[in-house]
């Protein structure tokens, strides 16, 4: 079914990226988020591939709130027919590119949704995990606590999330690199997406593994096991 590919879809290239994070305006993580992030990023280095499986689950999940309102809203599909996931392996650019045609993001809703938790005691929840040396003990508790979209950082130093909403008339992107601050800004290309969520890994330098083609097409099967919409793969070489 050619028409349900979406090729094309390559991440805002970096310097566009860089040139966004310099010169907009930096808002700072909530600080439960910043604890999280080192949390996850100190503790699942060892079993980092999951990264794939947290983003994975996030366009299924975007994907089926849209089918969801679909129901009752004819009209919510208009923006993109689609129901799919691409992932683009770049190598070139040393980018890995998560595609979904899913519910998308507000500005309002990236600031929300990738820079606070809204869960209740997550600060004293984070509190327990910071003290606990156990490292075992520590995955555990961070793996009961959801990893999430925060463990891109596990393989990525910079992370560029482009989402379009239907609730929302312009298609913005939000780029981190880590720890302290993100920005959200207008995406310069314009509306791409019609509707969903594009994520860009800047791989990290001992994370380039994942632009392998064999190696990314068992970490999706493994990962795209009870997901119900198709996954397409793509890697460029050249
Ligand atoms: P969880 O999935 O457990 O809610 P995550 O850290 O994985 O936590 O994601 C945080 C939130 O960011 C999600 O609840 C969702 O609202 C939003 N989000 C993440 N990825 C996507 C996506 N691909 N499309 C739409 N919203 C997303
Ligand atoms: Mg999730």
């Amino acid at each position: 079914q050619e028409d349900a590919l979406q090729p094309g879809v390559s991440g805002l290239p970096v310097e566009e990226v860089d040139k966004l994070y310099a010169s907009e305006k930096h808002v700072v993580f909530q600080t439960e988020v910043s604890r999280l992030m080192n949390l996850i990023i100190n503790s699942l280095y060892k079993t980092r591939e999951i990264f794939l499986r947290e983003l994975i689950s996030n366009a299924s999940d975007a994907l089926d709130k849209i089918r969801f309102m679909s129901l009752t809203d004819s009209n919510a599909l208009a923006s993109n027919g689609h129901f799919n996931i691409s992932i683009v392996a770049d190598k070139p650019s040393k980018t890995l590119v998560i595609t979904d045609s899913g519910v998308g993001m507000t500005a309002e809703q990236l600031r929300a949704n990738l820079g606070t938790i809204a869960k209740s005691g997550t600060s004293e929840f984070l509190s327990h995990l910071e003290s606990e040396k156990n490292k075992g003990e520590q995955m555990n508790l961070i793996g009961q606590f959801g990893v999430g979209f925060y463990s891109a950082f596990l393989v990525a130093d910079k992370v560029t999330v482009a989402s379009k909403s239907n609730d929302d008339p312009d298609q913005h992107v939000w780029i981190s690199e880590a720890v302290d601050d993100f920005v959200i800004a207008k995406d310069p290309r314009g509306n791409t997406l019609g509707r969903g969520t594009q994520i860009t890994l800047h791989l990290k330098d001992d994370a380039l593994e994942y632009l392998e083609e064999e190696n990314l097409k068992a970490l999706t099967k493994k990962y795209s096991e009870f997901i119900n919409f198709p996954i397409y793969l793509w890697s460029t070489n050249f």
